[in-house]
């Protein structure tokens, strides 16, 4: 009795369950079976670590049943699982200057290439970059969460793709984890950003630098200073902006960093 009672714990509070909930916005975990491969979510490839495949659910996500296609000894699978709904909580923000608010006219070519660049760089899935832990690029006080539902001046906008980070300016960010930068250019609304590529479509983007120190092309290291905070682009002050883009998705970045730390 006392065993059974044990071993109950033990599922309890083993690290699986803290990952094991499939949330939209979050990270699904699904240990490989014996020889599995060509796993797809959504007909995209997906990142396989240590055995498991992690997936990135995007924040649109309906709850409900949700499907990985795979291959087994040549033969097509299928793994279902379940999406549970998460709510979000809301954000309002003010920002002083309008034209971050609604750009004018002669801005919205430029928004549209730097968009349709940003998406093209997120759908790549690249050779595997080997690492062991996945760190959040500063130390910083979270000034606002992934998913919050926000609002610009009353107006509605599309859901917080990524987590804030306040720091003073002048502030290193340093790499998530090794990498390739494949941007590192002034954007619109996002500033001086950089984006580094780990390979089998897992990307981070860091966002309002107030310095880039990393030039497109290179390979950073682990923990590698890439640039300074700042509060270029539309920002209210010094923070870090960071996303986590898994199999094309913008997810929940505490959420995957957890997972992927934990996958031993
Ligand atoms: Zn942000």
């Amino acid at each position: 009795m006392i065993k059974r009672f044990l071993s109950l714990l033990l599922v309890l509070i083993s690290p699986s369950i803290a990952y094991a909930e499939a949330v939209p916005g979050g990270v699904y975990t699904w240990p490989l079976p014996t020889g599995a491969d060509s796993i797809t979510f959504n007909g995209k490839p997906v990142m396989i670590h240590r055995g498991h495949a992690l997936v990135g659910l995007p924040i649109t996500t309906e709850p409900g049943t949700a499907t990985l296609a795979y291959e087994l000894d040549g033969n097509p699978g299928q793994h279902n699982f379940e999406v549970v709904a998460k709510a979000y909580t809301e954000q309002h923000i003010q920002i002083e200057n309008p034209a971050m608010v609604n750009p004018p006219a002669e801005t919205l070519e430029r928004i549209r290439t730097e968009l349709s660049l940003q998406r093209s760089l997120y759908a790549q899935f690249n050779e595997p970059v080997i690492f062991n832990a996945f760190r959040q690029p500063l130390e910083g006080r979270v000034s606002s969460l992934y998913g919050h539902r926000r609002y610009f001046n009353g107006q509605p906008r599309s859901p917080h793709s990524g987590l804030d980070l306040a720091a003073p300016a002048g502030t290193p960010i340093s790499a998530a984890a090794p990498g390739v930068v494949t941007l590192a250019r002034d954007l619109y609304f996002n500033g001086y950003t950089v984006f580094l590529d780990h390979g089998q479509g897992l990307i981070t983007m860091y966002c309002h630098m107030q310095e880039i120190l990393v030039s497109e092309g290179d390979t950073v290291g682990p923990d590698e200073t890439i640039g300074l905070v700042g509060t270029t682009g539309r920002s209210t002050g010094p923070h870090l902006h960071w996303s986590v883009s898994l199999n094309g998705n913008r997810v929940d970045p505490q959420t995957f960093m957890a997972v992927f730390n934990e996958i031993q």
